[in-house]
């Protein structure tokens, strides 16, 4: 995300029809919009700083969306993060995530078994690494560190329509 940011409940962002600036309020992330300038429709991008709480609002609306995370290892902090999690416990098999980490350590991600319940590995980055892991056959699905370990990582989940 290149674009920069003048209030932290907006995006700013450039119409990719017209060539203005538009401050695009942060509950249409991810969703259709038009330019107020010349009415185009286009798609207003994922808030670059989201936390996960705020981009987990937007699951179920067929978008996609981001989540950074930095784990600072001072054993206080919760390790785990929630990336999507269906509350019906239906398979995210529609989603696909793309976690890419900065590290200095390896980024986990897991999710929990619709047949089973318990947690299924489904894949992990070392620093540098980006990967692409299809969500299915798990309803809940977290990325972690070990712990008292420190990491940063991107995780942006699309939504195949
Ligand atoms: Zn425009």
């Amino acid at each position: 995300m290149t674009e920069g940011q003048t209030r932290p409940d907006r995006i700013l962002y450039t119409c990719p029809s017209c060539q203005r600036q538009l401050r695009i309020p942060i509950e249409f992330a991810g969703m259709k919009v038009s330019c107020r300038f010349c009415n185009a429709e286009l798609i207003a991008p994922a808030h670059p700083s989201l936390p996960p709480a705020d981009g987990l609002r937007f699951v179920g609306t067929g978008v996609a969306f981001e989540i950074v995370r930095t784990w600072a290892g001072d054993g206080e902090e919760e390790h785990r993060t929630t990336i999507l999690r269906d509350p019906l416990k239906h398979d995210l098999a529609m989603f696909t995530l793309a976690l890419e980490c900065f590290g200095p350590s390896t980024v986990h991600v897991g999710g929990l078994s619709v047949e089973s319940g318990e947690l299924i590995p489904l894949g992990r980055a070392r620093a540098g690494e980006c990967r692409i892991i299809p969500l299915r056959g798990v309803y809940h699905v977290y990325a972690w560190v070990e712990r008292g370990e420190q990491s940063r990582a991107r995780m942006i989940v699309a939504r195949q329509e």
